[in-house]
């Protein structure tokens, strides 16, 4: 944990659900973690399990048939003083808080950008929107630092460049730019390299990793990538079908892993210094949260699963103050 351990962010018991003709997809089961202001938090599992639409909830940015069901986001401004719950606030008030206080790093940068604008008016306009700057014309000189900032190749030409004309890389870090533009208190930045190629994706975590440092930001990490967990993270909850099945600092997840899908999770990931044949995967699929098992929903996955885990959910259990685990084995 970092900053004296001050809270920036407290999701409480958060249930989203969308409606769909099949069903009801009950997405997020009772949610709630604590971020704090200078860390890297990471949530990670599989593709279908939650995290986006978690790191979406914050700031309702769920639209129908999704519907945030119930909980709390509580939002600490400042330090020490009362926190303000993001879900209960009108759609307005919520404008000036995404973007600016809080902002959005997607995974596909081409779906972020705007093919009509050129990127020094994208940049502009978000700084505008948010009172920093007085004209978009002010806002392309501050574009070319913003560009220059992440480190955009010949900054004083893209800014003039509309998205189409700049390559994978170079969006997502026109999109960093713009997102950085209002220096925000949190960043949320989902599955950010997806959609690149392997030495970008290296690039944008280099660059995402250097301006965390450089501008003290704090930062909700969203991948099913155990590498980058490893490598950006401080700490890390593991979500599985739209419930956080263990939490934990970083080191402690990596050495010493409790629940079992978190350990089949890590035996998934390869291992550069130890040489295996096989990689080993999870038995079974993800289930259909239309109609999620009852009691644990890893029971029809898990090895070690008992009578009690097909019927009755696993409570939270703290094996130390860094780290909880949802599983009947530790209780
Ligand atoms: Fe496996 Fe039961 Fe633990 Fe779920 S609660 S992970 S089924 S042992």
């Amino acid at each position: 944990m970092k900053s004296e351990h001050l809270p920036i962010i407290e999701v409480k018991d958060l249930y989203v659900n969308f409606y769909t003709y099949a069903g009801v997809v009950k997405a997020i089961d009772g949610v709630s973690f604590t971020i704090y202001r200078g860390e890297t938090y990471c949530l990670v599992g599989e593709t279908g399990c939650g995290k986006s639409v978690t790191a979406k909830s914050l700031t309702k940015l769920i639209r129908p048939p999704g519907r945030i069901e119930k909980g709390q986001v509580l939002y600490y401004r400042e330090p020490g003083k009362e926190p303000i719950d993001l879900l209960g606030l009108s759609e307005e008030e919520l404008r000036r808080i995404r973007g600016a206080e809080i902002s959005y790093i997607f995974q596909d940068p081409s779906a972020s950008l705007d093919p009509l604008y050129n990127i020094g008016y994208q940049i502009s306009e978000t700084m505008y929107d948010h009172g920093l700057i007085s004209s978009i014309k002010e806002g392309f000189l501050k574009a070319v630092d913003i560009l220059k900032s992440v480190l955009m190749p010949d900054p004083e030409t893209r800014v003039k460049n509309y998205p189409h004309e700049l390559s994978g890389g170079m969006k997502q870090r026109a999109v960093i730019g713009i997102s950085l533009s209002n220096n925000p208190r949190l960043v949320i930045a989902d599955e950010p390299t997806t959609a690149l190629d392997a030495t970008v994706q290296d690039q944008i975590m280099d660059l995402l990793k250097k301006l965390k440092k450089e501008k003290n930001l704090t930062v909700l990490l969203i991948t099913h990538n155990m590498g980058l967990v490893a490598d950006m993270c401080d700490r890390v909850a593991v979500m599985y079908a739209g419930r956080i099945v263990e939490e934990a600092d970083i080191y402690e997840l990596f050495k010493n892993p409790l629940h079992p899908y978190t350990k089949a999770l890590l035996k998934a990931v390869p291992n550069p210094v130890k040489k295996i044949d096989k990689l080993e995967s999870i038995p079974g699929t993800v289930p259909n949260l239309i109609y999620p098992p009852p009691g644990c929903r890893f029971h029809p996955r898990c090895q070690y699963a008992m009578e009690k885990c097909k019927s009755e959910r696993p409570p939270e259990i703290w094996v130390s103050s860094t780290h909880r685990v949802s599983c009947w084995l530790y209780s």
